[in-house]
């Protein structure tokens, strides 16, 4: 929960600012996009200047977002208010914030939040930040069209998988039905963002499937360069492979290895509820939450493969040895 005193202090300060920028992180998913346009285009409904900035754009599945042709790659100009959303570090925001001396907000959910601002709005029982965005939204005199609230759904829906990870409380369900009373198209985000899918998306998919294995509980694969060239699909992501692996029976984590240009390997973590794979994801240089986390590492795929691995099994012989559970 977002104290009064607090929420209504931010709103006296993004009445004093001039020219506010909101920026979200690199490979955004759909509680990056959701959170910044919601937060973005609600601040312009105020009459305020605001800039919104995503360092890798808008993925292609996300365009049809009213709003979302505004999203830039790199801010233009001075600011005087400057606010980061969904990043537990700034180093998620790539090289975006390289020139400001000084962030206003910082709006997270992740557990691995370093509190990198002035003012840190942090909340870890939040199913996505878009919660927050809405709740902040709601406290102040900020207000909801369609488009705020059909952004925040996109970023509510896609964080919880649908309200289906184990940490949906009634309060995110609640939110999910304001919002569709605020004119959010329930069904229409729902589908675009979870159940639509490419040809191409389906055909990585197909690539990684063949080469699935299972091993101590723990079920991964990997996404090479070649693997893309060959089914033509656009991204460097594992095209939401990560969910359809993380629903195998008898694994408690599973792990999607994808290939980057100049030498990077991307890791996607997901865990069972008991385990916490963002101290894994930490120790490889990124973060998250112990359910769903990710890093990016420098080296060999086949290598890093292996390195993980044996990394993964540790924790999980740590954590059947101590009988240590952490959610
Ligand atoms: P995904 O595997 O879907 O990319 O990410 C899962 C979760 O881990 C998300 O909450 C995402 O923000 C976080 N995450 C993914 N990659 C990184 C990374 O390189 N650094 C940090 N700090 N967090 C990451
Ligand atoms: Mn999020």
């Amino acid at each position: 929960m977002i104290d009064d005193h607090l929420a209504q202090s931010i709103y006296q300060q993004i009445q004093d600012a001039e020219h506010i920028l909101v920026v979200t992180h690199e490979r955004p998913d759909g509680d990056a996009i959701g959170s910044l346009l919601g937060f973005g285009l609600s601040l312009r409904d105020a009459n305020k200047r605001v800039e919104m900035v995503c360092p890798d754009g808008v993925p292609v599945n996300m365009r049809s977002l009213e709003g979302s042709e505004l999203i830039r790659k790199s801010p233009k100009g001075n600011f005087d208010f400057v606010i980061v959303l969904d990043c537990s570090d700034l180093g998620r925001t790539a090289d975006v914030l390289d020139n400001f001396k000084k962030i206003d907000l910082n709006i997270d959910h992740h557990k691995t939040n370093d509190n990198f601002a002035r003012v840190n709005i942090v909340r870890m029982q939040a199913v996505s930040t878009s919660e927050i965005v809405f709740e902040l939204i709601k406290k102040t005199d900020l207000s909801f069209t369609k488009d705020v609230s059909n952004a925040l759904t996109m970023g509510l829906i896609t964080d919880t998988l649908g309200f289906r990870t184990p940490n949906v409380t009634s309060r995110a369900l609640q939110v999910g039905a304001e919002l569709m009373e605020f004119g959010a198209d329930f069904h229409d985000i729902y589908y675009q963002s979870l159940v639509n899918r490419s040809f191409q998306s389906a055909r990585i998919w197909g690539k990684g499937l063949s080469k699935l294995e299972m091993e101590d509980r723990i079920v991964w694969t990997n996404l090479t360069i070649a693997d893309r060239k060959a089914v033509n699909y656009p991204g460097k992501d594992d095209a939401d492979l990560i969910n359809v692996l993380s629903s195998i029976d008898g694994a408690v984590i599973s792990i999607v290895f994808v290939e980057q240009p100049a030498g990077f390997v991307k890791i996607s973590w997901r865990a069972q509820p008991g385990y916490d794979t963002s101290k894994l994801a930490v120790k490889f240089g990124g973060g998250g939450h112990a359910a769903a986390s990710g890093a990016e590492v420098y080296g060999n795929i086949q290598e890093v493969i292996k390195f993980v691995l044996h990394e993964t099994r540790v924790l999980l012989g740590n954590i059947e040895k101590e009988g240590i559970l952490t959610s």
